[in-house]
This record gives C-alpha cells, sequence and structure tokens, in this order.
C-alpha cells in the first residue's frame, strides 16, 4: 500500500474526543480530516477541517464522504456493519477492517475470538431467556456479571448477580440478548495500547494499570505493578489479536490480573483508547499519531515511554478545576471542548509525568 501523502484527507468516523485528539494529531503530520458524525457541534469537527452530519446509515451522504478523502478510520467500534459496507462500496479503504469492528461489537463474539487465540476469559455463556440465564448460572457459579451483548460501554448495561438465587427479573431488566460472564476477582486491572502497520510491523506501549469508578476509568498510572513476564504476556495476546484479523492501527486490550498473575482479558476496544491518553506526553509517539501513521500507511513510530506517569479523567464537574489544573507546574490540561458538563460525562483529562 503506497503511503498517504501529506495534504490528502484522512475521513475520521465519530465526533467525540478521541476523533478530536486524532485530528490533531493527523493535523501535526499534515492531512487535514474530516468528520463524519451524526451530531452537530462535535468536539472533533470543531479541529477538523470539514464535518459531515448525517445518520450512520446515510449511503448517499456516506458515499460523498468517500470521494472527498483518501482513507477512512473510526473513533468507535459500533460503526454499523452498512456503513461499512457503503464506504467500502465507495471505493475508499477502511481501516481498522469491518471485521475487527464486528467482532468488538459483540462481547460473545469477542471472547469466543480470545478463546480461539488461547488467550483466557472468565467463564462466559450467551443467555437469551431468563431460563438460559438460570442455566448459565448454575454452570458458571455466582458471583457472575450479566452484561448486553451489543453497545454497553462504561459499565452500562451490566447486572452483578451477587447469589445463586439472585437472577430473578434480571433478563427483563437487562432487555436485549446478554453474555453471562463469571466474576473475577481480580489484583488489578491494565490495559495494553499495541499497533499493527499497513505492512504488518507491530508496536507495543507498556502497559498501563487502570482504576475505574462506577464502571467508568477514573486513574491510569504506569509503570503498571506487573512482572515483566506479565507484561510479555500482554504483548503476545495483543500480537495475536492483532495478526488475526490483518488489523490496521491502533488496538486496545483490557485485561485483569490475578494474584497469581494469570492474565484474563476483558473486552477489546478496535480504537484508541482512552488509558492511552497518556502517550501523548508520555510516549515518544502518541497513539493517536500511531494510529493515523498506521492508517496513512506510514512507519510506526517510536513507542518508549519517557517516564513514570499518572492520567486522571476529568468526569462531569471535575472539569470546573481547569484553573487550578492549568496554575500546576508540570500538569498536561486537555478539555475536550464539549458544552455541558453532565454528571459521568468525559469532560478532559490531565497528565502527570513523575520523571
Ligand atoms: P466492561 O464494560 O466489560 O469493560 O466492564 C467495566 C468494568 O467492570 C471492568 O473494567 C471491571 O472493573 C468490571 N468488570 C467487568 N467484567 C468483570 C468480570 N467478569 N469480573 C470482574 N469485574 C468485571
Amino acid at each position: 500500500m503506497n503511503p498517504l501523502s501529506p495534504g490528502s484527507t484522512i475521513g475520521i468516523l465519530g465526533g467525540g474526543q478521541l476523533g478530536r485528539m486524532l485530528s490533531m494529531a493527523a493535523a501535526q503530520l499534515g492531512f487535514d480530516v474530516c468528520i463524519f458524525t451524526d451530531e452537530p457541534d462535535s468536539p472533533a469537527s470543531r479541529v477538523s477541517a470539514k464535518t459531515f452530519v448525517a445518520s450512520y446509515q446515510d449511503v448517499a451522504a456516506l458515499t460523498d464522504f468517500a470521494r472527498r478523502v483518501q482513507r477512512v478510520t473510526t473513533e468507535f467500534e459500533n460503526v454499523p456493519a452498512e456503513t461499512a459496507e457503503a464506504l467500502i462500496a465507495a471505493g475508499v479503504r477502511v481501516a481498522p477492517n469491518p471485521h475487527a469492528l464486528a467482532i468488538a461489537q459483540d462481547r460473545f463474539d469477542e471472547k469466543s475470538f480470545f478463546r480461539s487465540l488461547g488467550i483466557a476469559t472468565p467463564p462466559f455463556a450467551a443467555v437469551s431467556s431468563q431460563a438460559e440465564l438460570n442455566a448459565a448460572l448454575a454452570e458458571i457459579g455466582a458471583p457472575a456479571i450479566l452484561k448486553t451483548r451489543r453497545l454497553g460501554y462504561d459499565g452500562r448495561g451490566q447486572i452483578r448477580i451477587k447469589a445463586a438465587d439472585d437472577t430473578r427479573g434480571a433478563y427483563d431488566k437487562l432487555g436485549a440478548p446478554g453474555i453471562l460472564e463469571g466474576y473475577c476477582a481480580f489484583e488489578r486491572e491494565i490495559s495494553i495500547i499495541a499497533a499493527r502497520g499497513a505492512d504488518g510491523g507491530l508496536a507495543f506501549y507498556d502497559p498501563c494499570e487502570n482504576e475505574h469508578a462506577g464502571g467508568i476509568l477514573n486513574r491510569t498510572t504506569l509503570p503498571a505493578h506487573i512482572s515483566t513476564g506479565v507484561a510479555g504476556k500482554a504483548r503476545d495476546a495483543a500480537r495475536r489479536v492483532l495478526d488475526a484479523v490483518d488489523y490496521v492501527g491502533v488496538l486496545t486490550l483490557e485485561f485483569f490480573v490475578m494474584a497469581d498473575g494469570a492474565l484474563i482479558a476483558n473486552e477489546m476496544a478496535p480504537r484508541v483508547h482512552n488509558s492511552g491518553h497518556w502517550t501523548i506526553e508520555g510516549a515518544v509517539t502518541s497513539q493517536f499519531e500511531q494510529h493515523i501513521r498506521a492508517v496513512a500507511g506510514w512507519p510506526l513510530g517510536d513507542t518508549a515511554r519517557r517516564g513514570d506517569i499518572e492520567m486522571l479523567n476529568l468526569i462531569g464537574d471535575d472539569a470546573h478545576d481547569w484553573r487550578r489544573i492549568a496554575s500546576e507546574p508540570g500538569a498536561h490540561l486537555h478539555l475536550y471542548g464539549k458544552r455541558d458538563a453532565r454528571t459521568g460525562r468525559k469532560m478532559g483529562h490531565v497528565t502527570r509525568l513523575l520523571l
């Protein structure tokens, strides 16, 4: 694949903060960005050359978008299959490929995919009725977590099942086909941000440690408190995932680390990820630049880490603290330009390098 020349236009599906930071990284490499989003006034559109505001099902708008860009990528995994098909039919290259996106859209398919690659997962079963839920719980045992198969994020669409007699009404409450997962009493949570270039070359960032609050990522720190052996296992799992789907771009794998050092895969995100925001200041090449490099067919950048790092999300009202953070020496403040600070909304983040 010929590398895209500076001056070309990269299309991004989605207008959130990930699209915004991708767009800024693309600009640094001399590309223009065209955003396709169903939301007017999106965070990404305000830093991009052009935006299409239309439904992801609007084939005419997608075809027009595809004609104006030389590559398409995405900032979210729930791209409808027909959207990707319309873009490919219009003759534009989409990276990562729709197959990788489809796997990540369904928690059951995703965990089955991990299992097929020899990557450990929590015990799991698909459930599409209360009877199936009861049978799955009898097999997996309590405690367990019932999740929707599709469209869950940041802990939404999840029901904790604490005891064997705790399932009454749970399936109706979920309201959609689900997956029951055994609860992992993990010691810590880590993720690894990895990249695969158009030539199949691979790059890995150091695994990072993630703390969640109310199902939302709150804090990411590096180095993660894991052995070099565990870090190697995380890299190996990421390599298997990337190669298996002929992936191009940045991909994130999230794991539970058990007390004995076992790694259990939780999920994959076929995109840049909140737990990789530290790479903007904390690595030689940011995850955003790395993704743009891969999508553009450029060589991957250096992933070396610059020190010990803490990244804190600014959620909801936290962002009102911008004055204090802006006056703190060494704090790197990022605000996403969202108009209102609703509860639970990711408004920005701050990264501190502890050299
Ligand atoms: P998810 O949306 O699946 O990434 O889940 C959000 C968070 O819920 C994870 O980061 C964990 O903190 C917790 N969680 C999810 N699944 C499990 C599980 N099987 N065992 C223990 N904790 C879980």
